[in-house]
């Protein structure tokens, strides 16, 4: 039942982040989708014209408001939802500060109709800068429908301020997705314009079948389900393979008791967790929910309720820390490559196994992780994919060189295909990263003739004010004027890198991250650019005899699997598949 709506003592107001709530038509569509769910609705409709900047309107079948309360709904500070300054302690609805209606009336035009329960006959208010409130009845189901239009009628210079109709667009089908994401119980559907764009049906149990609808197909592939409770605190949903890496950091959603946050405490640890996984430059995917005591958690911090302070941050991030990055550790052995015969397509074929599994072989475990249902009924039966073989190394033998890009060699088992820049890169990475880790500094080799490097004066500053924490990584460097500098020593692993152009790579990545960057603290990021750098590029021809020694490098070298930037190394091609592939024997 629709609880009354009462107007926050100023103390009380005083005592709520503050803020303005509407900078584009998603910020009140996501108000309004919002107050759907705290009406308690089981089905939500979303219309948009023009990206709603002419027309949005908002659904759905929650417990209605009461007549009488209509025109208090729409004054500042008016909610139904606390009471007092206590309340907001644990608040558990996702609304409290009882400003989005007053806020968006004051932009837009507004029309409500609705209905409670126990009410004769459904209720409308109409409301804008330049109409009086007016209370009328009509006709409505059990339920709420807001009608906002020509937002921003009134301060034209707020609307210039709009991007294009696409770029709104896309800030609607984000807010639709969060809120989506967090509430699989809700019913949702989105109309574009005349086109009915999205149709969310209540799911209970394969609520991955909805991420993949909001996601991609991809997604729902590359996820790796988490379940995980200690201590009060429950972590659950997926985290996406590092092969599913993006170049945005758009796929990542967090949810805190429910409600969607940008929480910089989660994201520092999900950082961590695939720091060793994936190249800086690359962004994880994530859908992941944290559940805890809603007194430890003050949701109170920011206007649009975005951030959250936990009472206990370094338990919080230590314990999802520990979580992902051990998720991510087994994933890695534990990943088997698609066995579909299908023809070969390596970005699409799931995860290269590791050769640490290769080497553990013919006892193909099944996974110690979850997989999702979708990658489970490709991967039901898991089979040796090895044949123990004494002479045969996992890897193979090379034979043969493709285009100067791929090694391809031959085990026991049938095709290996190696990417040998980015398996050279991992080895790369791997030597440098254990070697800093016995010498707590990496070995460096002094120029015999130092090379001049020509930077931007910002790029020489940097490296002057790193100039410690570079040695330790082997980069010896000096000043030499005021946009150039002197490299004296390089990692001695790197000697036969470009030392200049390694030089510039490193500094552009400092440059990009900014100069307050921790360097310390992103060794391990520089590592990788440097690795990257100095590896073999392709169309590089390689001896047999140094294609297997580039093999033999990766048997011994840790997550061999996957390049530093998350893309797998090398694939195994059964002659079983082969067979398959080519209708063979059947
Ligand atoms: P808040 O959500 O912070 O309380 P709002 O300005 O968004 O503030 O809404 C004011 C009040 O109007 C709410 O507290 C609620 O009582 C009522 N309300 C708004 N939208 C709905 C809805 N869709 N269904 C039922 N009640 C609503
Ligand atoms: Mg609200």
């Amino acid at each position: 039942m629709q609880a009354r709506i009462k107007r926050l003592s100023t103390f009380v107001a005083n005592q709520i982040a503050a803020g303005e709530v509407v900078e584009r038509p998603a910020s009140i569509v996501k108000e309004l989708i919002e107050n759907s769910l705290d009406a308690g609705a089981h089905r939500i409709s979303i219309a948009t014209e023009h990206a709603g900047v002419k027309r949005i309107v908002v659904m759905d079948d929650g417990c209605g408001i009461h007549g009488e309360d209509l025109a208090l709904a729409l004054s500042p500070h008016a909610t139904s939802k606390i009471d007092d300054a206590q309340d907001l302690v644990g608040v558990a609805t996702l609304g409290f500060r009882g400003e989005a209606l007053a806020s968006i009336a004051s932009v837009a035009r507004l029309t409500i109709s609705t209905r409670t329960d126990d009410a004769q006959s459904g209720w409308c208010i109409d409301a804008g800068t330049d109409v009086e409130p007016d209370v009328r009845m009509v006709g409505h189901p059990r339920g709420t429908t807001v009608e906002v239009r020509d937002l921003f009628y009134n301060t034209p210079a707020r609307r210039k301020f709009l991007k294009t109709e696409r770029t709104e667009l896309a800030h609607l089908n984000d807010v639709v997705t969060r809120l989506a994401l967090g509430r699989y119980d809700v019913e949702f559907e989105v109309r574009t314009g005349a086109v009915a764009t999205l149709h969310l049906p209540a799911c209970a149990e394969d609520r991955l079948r909805r991420a993949a609808q909001l996601l991609g197909e991809g997604f729902s592939r590359a996820a790796i389900e988490i379940d995980e409770q200690r201590a009060g605190l429950h972590l659950y949903g997926w985290v996406g393979m590092p092969t599913h890496s993006r170049s945005q950091a758009d796929q990542q959603f967090f949810y805190v008791n429910g409600r969607s946050v940008k929480d910089r405490v989660v994201g520092y640890a999900v950082r961590q967790a695939y720091r060793d996984v994936l190249f800086n430059a690359r962004h994880p995917v994530f859908v992941l929910y944290l559940d805890l005591d809603p007194t430890q958690v003050d949701v109170n911090v920011h206007p649009t309720k975005h951030e959250v302070r936990f009472r206990d941050a370094r338990g919080v991030r230590d314990f999802m820390f520990g979580t992902l990055n051990r998720v991510l550790r087994e994933m890695r052995p534990g990943t088997v490559a698609g066995s579909a015969p299908q023809p070969i397509a390596p970005m699409d074929m799931g995860m290269p196994i590791s050769v640490q599994q290769a080497m553990s072989l013919p006892h193909t475990a099944a996974s110690p992780y979850t997989l999702p249902h979708t990658a489970l009924s490709l991967h039901e039966t898991p089979r040796p994919r090895y044949a123990a073989s004494a002479d045969v190394p996992p890897l193979g033998f090379a034979v043969g060189q493709l285009h100067g890009v791929y090694i391809l060699a031959q085990n026991s088992e049938g095709l290996v295909v190696v990417d040998m820049h980015a398996a050279h890169e991992r080895i790369t990475y791997e030597r440098m990263k254990s070697a800093r880790a016995n010498r707590q500094s990496v070995q460096r080799q002094r120029l015999l003739v130092p090379i001049n490097v020509d930077v931007s004066p910002a790029e020489a500053n940097l490296a002057m004010e790193h100039a410690d924490a570079l040695l330790a990584l082997g980069l010896e460097l000096d000043r030499s004027g005021e946009s150039s500098l002197t490299v004296r020593g390089v990692p001695a692993l790197l000697s036969d890198a470009d030392a200049a152009a390694l030089v510039a790579d490193v500094l552009a990545d400092l440059h990009v991250d900014g100069a307050s960057r921790r360097i310390i603290d992103e060794e391990d990021d520089l590592l990788a650019t440097m690795a990257c750098h100095a590896s073999v590029r392709a169309h590089r021809e390689l001896s047999i005899p140094e294609m297997n020694a580039l093999l033999r490098e990766m048997e011994t070298t840790d997550n061999a699997g996957q390049c530093n930037h998350g893309r797998p190394t090398f694939l195994v091609q059964s002659l079983g598949e082969l067979d398959q592939l080519f209708l063979r024997g059947r």
